[in-house]
Formats: C-alpha cells, sequence, structure tokens
C-alpha cells in the first residue's frame, strides 16, 4: 500500500542476537509520540513494486531520540527477509502514524501488571518498563518472556538489572523467563498456559492473580493468547473493551 506519509528513516545501530532475531534503531520522524506498547507500520523501501508494510511494536521509551524495534525473521517472510539483510546506515520507512490499544492507561487502578509475552511480544512491554509513569501506577510487574531456548531470552540482562533493581521506589518488578524447548535452571519451563492452570506461574512469584488485583496483558502467539483468553475468562476476567473497563488486554502478532 503506498503510503505518502512515510518517513525514511537510517538504521543506527543493529543488534542481532541470534540469526533469526535482531533489533535495531532508528531516527524517530518528528512529531511521531506515541504510548508505550503501540506500534508503527514500517516497510523496506523498493525501487521496484509497492513497499511491504508491516506492524512493529515500539520496544523503546516514550522519551528517547531514537526508535527500537525487535525483530523475528520468517524464513521467506516478505518483510523480514529483506529487513534481515539491511545495516546501519541503511533506510526503512516509518508511517508516522501510531496504533494500538495495548496501553496500560486502560486499565483502572489495580497492585498488579503482569506482562505475558512470547517472542518478538515483549517488545512493547519493554517500552513500558521504561517508562516512569507505568511503574508509578503499579506495585508490582511481573514480566513472563516464554520462548524455546535459553538464546532466544532477548533483552534477559535489562530485565534481570531492572529485577534487582527497580528504578523506582515504590516498585518491584519480576521477571520470569520462560523456557518451552530446553531446559535451564532459573528458567520456567512449560508454555504459559499450563504454567497458569497448574499454578506454577502465581507460585514462582508469590503472588495470586484475581480480577481485584491484576491487570494482564498478552502479546505475541495468537494460540497463546486464544488459550488465554479462555482461561481468563474461566476465573472471572473480562477483557478491556473501548467502553468497558476489565482485566486484560491483547494483541496478536499475526
Ligand atoms: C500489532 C502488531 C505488532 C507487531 N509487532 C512486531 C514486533 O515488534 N516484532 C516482530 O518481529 N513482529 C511484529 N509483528 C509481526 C510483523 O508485523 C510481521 O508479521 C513479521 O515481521 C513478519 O513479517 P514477514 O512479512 O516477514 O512475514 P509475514 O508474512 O508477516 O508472516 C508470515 C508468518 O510468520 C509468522 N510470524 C509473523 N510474525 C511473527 C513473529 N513476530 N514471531 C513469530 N512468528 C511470526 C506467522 O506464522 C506468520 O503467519 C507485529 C504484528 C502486529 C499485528
Amino acid at each position: 500500500m503506498k503510503d505518502d506519509r512515510s518517513v525514511s528513516c537510517p538504521i543506527i545501530w543493529r543488534r542481532d542476537w541470534t540469526p533469526w532475531l535482531f533489533s535495531f534503531g532508528t531516527t524517530r520522524p518528528a512529531g511521531l509520540d506515541f504510548t508505550p506498547g503501540q506500534f508503527v507500520r514500517i516497510a523496506m523501501p523498493t525501487t521496484d513494486g509497492e513497499p511491504v508494510w508491516r506492524a512493529y511494536s515500539i520496544a523503546s521509551s516514550p522519551a528517547a531520540e531514537e526508535l527500537e524495534f525487535y525483530s523475528i525473521v520468517v524464513p521467506d517472510g516478505p518483510f523480514t527477509q529483506p529487513l534481515s539483510r539491511s545495516r546501519v546506515g541503511d533506510r526503512v520507512l516509518v508511517d508516522p502514524t501510531v496504533y494500538g490499544f495495548l496501553r496500560t492507561d486502560r486499565f483502572t487502578a489495580a497492585r498488579h501488571l503482569w506482562l505475558l509475552a512470547t517472542g518478538t511480544g515483549i517488545a512493547p512491554f519493554l517500552s513500558m518498563l521504561a517508562d516512569e509513569a507505568v511503574w508509578r501506577r503499579f506495585e508490582r510487574i511481573v514480566v513472563v518472556h516464554s520462548v524455546r531456548r535459553p538464546v532466544e531470552l532477548a533483552y534477559r540482562d535489562l530485565l534481570e538489572t531492572r529485577a534487582a533493581r527497580a528504578p523506582f521506589d515504590g516498585c518491584r518488578l519480576d521477571y520470569r523467563p520462560t523456557l518451552t524447548a530446553e531446559h535451564e535452571i532459573g528458567s520456567l519451563e512449560g508454555r504459559i498456559t499450563d504454567l497458569l492452570v497448574d499454578g506454577r506461574l502465581e507460585r514462582s512469584v508469590g503472588i495470586d492473580l484475581s480480577p481485584d488485583d491484576s491487570r494482564l496483558m498478552l502479546c505475541g502467539n495468537p494460540s497463546m493468547i486464544k488459550q488465554m483468553r479462555v482461561l481468563l475468562g474461566a476465573s472471572g476476567f473480562a477483557p478491556v473493551r473501548r467502553d468497558t473497563p476489565g482485566h486484560y488486554i491483547s494483541e496478536n502478532f499475526w
């Protein structure tokens, strides 16, 4: 789809976590304001044909000068294949219109925020954790990052540092790396849904999930989100709707 508002932004850094996962930063188009959790559409410039636009969550702080993104490389993916070959100095097109309802300001007050991500679904949560306003709203924030293998725990150092020392007084981060295909001491094992059903998730953090105290965000794999919605619904949790407060918000990445 042609988009005349798009801004051509140079890639200013790139970090490869694995051959199929990498992060990169671009300059930030003037006037692009966002709330943590929101996404923009990005594309690779083309010399022939229309660019392929894809939604990307912004991983950086709303106060940062740059935009940060965290990307999968999909085998034969129309967008991520050319993106994966990009280097510092290459350009991406950024549509400066921001979208998305994965925002903590859509929740009514509660004590605990649970951020449940699979894979690159951690990206919008990184932006939230970089924003003081989000920390100030909750006593505790729990981040569950579910991946197959330990090498896919991107941003682990950052999250462990934040868990060891929350950036603001009066709040605390519990980080729970979760592996589905390999074992590692210190990480939870199994799918998020299984950890919820058998109580391991709550036990590992030491707090209960309850509609009164907990607000949840689910991001990433659509099948995780679909199953979670069923489990949460059976426990009295309701989705946040446009005009109705609820307990959880979800965002499918495909
Ligand atoms: C609101 C929103 C925010 C998104 N934010 C991000 C983000 O921050 N980082 C990111 O990498 N992707 C994100 N995505 C997915 C992204 O838009 C693309 O789908 C992805 O980059 C792959 O593009 P592609 O053209 O190479 O393959 P596509 O043709 O888009 O996808 C092909 C297949 O690859 C798989 N797939 C797509 N995206 C992912 C993924 N992220 N992880 C695992 N499998 C995937 C699915 O099976 C999909 O059917 C987001 C999607 C939405 C809707």
